[in-house]
């Protein structure tokens, strides 16, 4: 049964260690190793009935490839690209596009959680547009101190797989209510 949380999800340093792109002569990624845990998260919370959305900014043609390597492409319901919107997070238009592929609405932003590893895009794009910001510090690339309040997440994982406990958790309040 499909559950009432939705995870919208970053890919950079989210699922997918950036520091271990190959690219190609177009700047195209055709190989990426995972962060240790994402992809099996990933599948878990896919298998577990939560619908995933990818949020993320890049080329389509990179997150195709990566997601083929590894088997996991049928995980995302729907991908919003950077490429194809025309503009990256914190953009409402990312998120927006994201809400219109998935059919939801205003109503629906209570249940929906963005997940990422970006203060300035993911964090601030999420608590912008009126959804609940999870920040994954796995990676040391970019700063995790916000700087002001809207780079602030609502909750703070430090490993992929603490989401499955988190996505439980949140579920179990959305069916209290
Ligand atoms: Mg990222």
């Amino acid at each position: 049964m499909e559950k009432r949380l939705i995870i919208f999800t970053d890919s950079g340093d989210t699922i997918v260690d950036e520091g271990t792109e190959i690219r190609d002569e177009k700047g195209i990624v055709v190989h990426a190793d995972l962060i240790p845990g994402a992809g099996e998260t990933l599948r878990k919370l896919h298998d577990a009935g939560y619908r995933i959305a990818l949020v993320a900014d890049g080329e389509e043609q990179s997150f195709a490839n990566v997601y083929r390597e590894h088997g996991l492409g049928d995980c995302f319901r729907t991908r919003t690209i950077s490429e194809i919107v025309g503009e990256q997070k914190p953009s409402a238009l990312m998120f927006r596009d994201a809400m219109e592929k998935n059919g939801l609405t205003e109503a629906d932003k209570c249940r929906i959680i963005m997940v990422g590893n970006n203060i300035r895009k993911d964090v601030t794009g999420a608590n912008r547009f009126g959804l609940t910001s999870v920040l994954l510090d796995w990676s040391p690339r970019y700063g995790m101190i916000p700087e002001n309040e809207e780079q602030k997440a609502d909750y703070v994982i430090h490993r992929p797989e603490e989401l499955l406990e988190l996505a439980a958790h949140l579920e179990c309040e959305l069916e209290d209510r």
